[in-house]
């Protein structure tokens, strides 16, 4: 794979992550992701062309408002450059094209997904949907370029058996796993499926090792009670990507002769 490849993963993950910087803004508040521009916070300045180039306009300004000086936050930065990472990685992962946009598909809207999470403990089920609904063609089409069909069945049985797992944890924590992450697991399901059945509870197992992990941190500082709810869709988030990029080297360990 030639550097040229690596640099457009950059490029488009900055231009991404510079839209799911807007995503996260407005689909919480119910308000239209194309129209009208981006606003500054504070004074309501509308923002130009030359302020939504990615991280450059973030530096010229050091992250305020070009009018009212007030800060933005390092907040655009942050999921502009993690998306960049994420998009080059994925490159480096799969080097096929298709397979290459259907998995990034997937971590822009893990990305957002969990960003919103964090903020406001919601998973907006239009990105869940969205991402599903653009991902899964991306994906069946991947399966008949490899000439490997029998990927879409695991695509559709692993949505469909990490949606019921989710779900049964949901109902037996009476509500403790929140419906947001129930409807995100066919996304994680059908992706983590595509690449192999083992990948569906492995992805899973990362999850809630990765949220007990952190949810056992909280209780010994005693910043979270046994009752907080945590946000788990960025531990979902979390598991499935881990599953995505080393799922076969985990798998190897547990089921060699698979
Ligand atoms: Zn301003």
């Amino acid at each position: 794979m030639g550097a040229g490849w690596i640099v457009g993963a950059a490029v488009t993950g900055l231009l991404i992550g510079s839209f799911l910087t807007v995503v996260t803004e407005r689909v919480p508040a119910g308000e239209s992701i194309v129209a009208p521009g981006s606003r500054c916070g504070a004074c309501g300045l509308r923002l130009g062309p030359l302020d939504l180039v990615p991280v450059f306009s973030w530096l010229a300004l050091r992250g305020r408002c070009r009018r009212c000086r007030t800060s933005i936050g390092i907040e655009p930065l942050v999921l502009e450059l993690g998306t960049a990472a994420l998009f080059v990685a994925i490159v480096l992962r799969f080097e096929d094209s298709v397979e290459t946009v259907a998995f990034c598909v997937l971590v822009a809207g893990l990305l957002a997904l969990s960003w919103i999470d964090l903020r406001i403990k919601r998973l907006p089920r239009e990105i869940s949907y969205t991402t599903l609904a653009i991902g899964a063609p991306l994906l069946v089409v991947a399966a008949l370029v490899d000439d490997e069909p029998r990927r879409i069945w695991t695509m559709v049985l692993g949505a469909v058996l990490a949606t019921l797992f989710m779900w049964a944890v949901h109902v037996l924590s009476r509500g403790g796993m929140g419906d947001g992450d129930v409807r995100l697991s066919p996304l994680l399901g059908a992706y983590l499926g595509w690449l192999g059945l083992a990948y569906v509870p492995v992805g899973l197992f990362l999850a809630f090792l990765a949220g007990s992990i952190v949810g056992v941190i909280g209780m010994i500082v005693g910043r979270a009670g046994r009752r907080t709810a945590l946000p788990f869709g960025p531990f979902l988030a979390l598991g499935t990507v881990v599953a995505v990029f080393v799922g076969d080297a985990i798998i190897d360990r547990i089921w060699p002769t698979v």
